[in-house]
């Protein structure tokens, strides 16, 4: 049987050859360290972990990367094997130590019959005699590489520095503050003329939240970081700031063509607008407001603002190098480039976000190029799954927004408000109306019980294919 390339043996890079491997696929995996580094990693070892030794929540009842752990695990992944094996005491979490860590995963891959490792940078699209190619080559794939898939491509931009916005829980927004109005009752493609979420603040409440923002704590840059320009002119919200008081009320937050109907005649000092980020109207992104704030300070600063006294966020703001696809254009439902079949992607270069959701993403491209290469159907997990929910954000889960430059797919953890609601709200005993906290954890548990029951079906209907 011809091998399957994968390229990158970081944390999705090594999933996808072990799960290759153990369904009988040869695999030849090229690495580039310690030939060539990157900007973050120290070792040569595989699945380096480059910050934080953390795999966050491993609470599979409330919790979505907890549910995500529990699938990994279910489905013989090599990654959480390994983290299961090196774990250090971390409350609730799932941390590891990183050298333990790598060293087994490396350890595994290095001794399976088939599998050969190779150290050598792939600078270039592989060769056309490679008919099956995994490219996991991670946010800091190596500029050559990065060019020849952004030719390959078309797209115009492949790698920035990424400033990304916080996403809130449509659930935790008080919309008898907040308004849904598109600005000037626009109606774009698909749009109502009330695609936005709209918070109004007075003069005083604007001047408190300037100088909340001015006054919070910005993590610091990375010697790499300061190297990289802004994506498209996508400057944090705390640098608008200090440009001026009234910046961003000439900017992200300008208050012109919108009414609140909660305040009739009252105009707002400025707005924030929250623009839908996917498909089920669960998540809304806080648009123009990316940001380099510590995470403590973001949460603090932006429930200052009215309507989000309460807010949950699904993911905070940030700031560094990232090369990830337009994914939802660009791949199909497997991953493959739609332009060139032979090559799949996997890891946080299709817009996932973090070391579990990457491995998750390894995992399932790993099984999708082995039922391929064995002729056999290849089965996507149901999107009410964890994995298919990670599945369905970079595929196409997330909207295209109207008017809003020229890309909106930003990547993302796992998280409750990608799956698809619940068929009913859950009860308590004896069919008790829930509320408050009660209610929000016994929809976390219906949905964790909903993506275990139905996963379980699923490797079961995909056992003997991949
Ligand atoms: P990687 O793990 O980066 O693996 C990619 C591999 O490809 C690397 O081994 C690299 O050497 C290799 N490679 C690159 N180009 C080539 C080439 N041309 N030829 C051959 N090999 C190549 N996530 C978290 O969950 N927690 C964190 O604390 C965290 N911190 C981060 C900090 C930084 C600075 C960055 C950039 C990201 C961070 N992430 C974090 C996000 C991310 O999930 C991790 O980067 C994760 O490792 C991504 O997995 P991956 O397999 O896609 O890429």
């Amino acid at each position: 049987m011809e091998p399957v390339h994968v390229i990158g043996a970081g944390l999705a890079g090594s999933e996808a050859a072990w799960q290759l491997a153990t369904r009988g696929v040869p695999v030849v995996l090229h690495e580039m360290r310690p030939t060539r580094t990157t900007e973050a990693h120290q070792t040569d070892g595989c699945a380096e972990l480059v910050c934080s030794n953390s795999f966050r929540s491993d609470d599979a009842a409330g919790n979505a990367v907890g549910v995500l752990h529990a699938e990994l695990r279910r489905a013989g992944s090599l990654i959480l094997s390994a983290a299961d094996a090196h774990q250090v005491p971390a409350g609730g979490a799932l941390a590891v130590d990183r050298e333990g860590f790598s060293q087994a995963v490396t350890r595994a891959l290095s001794e399976h019959p088939l599998i050969e490792i190779r150290r050598e940078e792939i600078t270039a699209l592989p060769p056309a005699e490679w008919d099956q190619v995994i490219i996991a080559t991670g946010p800091l794939t190596s500029p050559d590489l990065a060019a020849a898939v952004l030719e390959r491509t078309g797209e115009d931009a492949l790698a920035f520095f990424d400033a990304i916005a916080p996403i809130v829980h449509f659930d935790s927004i008080d919309m008898d503050q907040a308004w849904f109005q598109s600005r000037y009752d626009k109606v774009g493609p698909g749009g109502t003329g009330a695609d936005y979420i709209n918070c109004p603040l007075n003069e005083a409440q604007y001047n408190a939240f300037v100088d909340a923002l001015l006054a919070g704590e910005k993590a610091p840059l990375r010697d790499f970081e300061r190297k990289t320009p802004y994506f498209d002119g996508c400057l944090p919200i705390e640098v608008m700031a200090e440009r001026g008081r009234e910046t961003l009320r000439f900017g992200p937050m300008k208050p012109v063509g919108l009414t609140n109907p909660h305040a009739p005649g009252v105009k707002a000092h400025a707005v924030v607008q929250l623009r839908q980020d996917n498909k089920l109207g669960t998540l809304y992104n806080m648009v123009g407001f990316q940001t380099k704030l510590k995470h403590g300070d973001q949460v603090r600063v932006f429930r200052t603002i009215p309507g989000l006294e309460r807010a949950e966020f699904a993911r905070l703001g940030g700031l560094h190098r990232n090369t990830y696809l337009n994914s939802p254009r660009l791949l199909d439902e497997t991953l493959r480039l739609k332009a060139e079949p032979r090559l799949r992607f996997a890891g946080q270069i299709t817009g996932c976000e973090g070391y579990v959701e990457s491995a998750a993403v390894g995992l399932m491209v790993g099984r999708f190029a082995a039922a391929e290469r064995r002729g056999a159907a290849v089965v996507p997990p149901p999107p009410t799954t964890a994995l298919g929910a990670l599945l369905g954000h970079i595929t196409g889960g997330h909207l295209e927004a109207e008017g809003e430059g020229p890309r909106s797919f930003q990547p993302m953890n796992i998280n409750f408000g990608l799956f698809p609601p619940l068929a009913e709200t859950p009860k308590g005993e004896g069919g008790k109306r829930l509320r408050g906290a009660e209610k929000t954890l016994a929809k976390k548990k219906a949905l964790a019980d909903r993506a275990l029951s139905d996963v379980a079906v699923w490797l079961d209907t995909t056992a003997t294919a991949a």
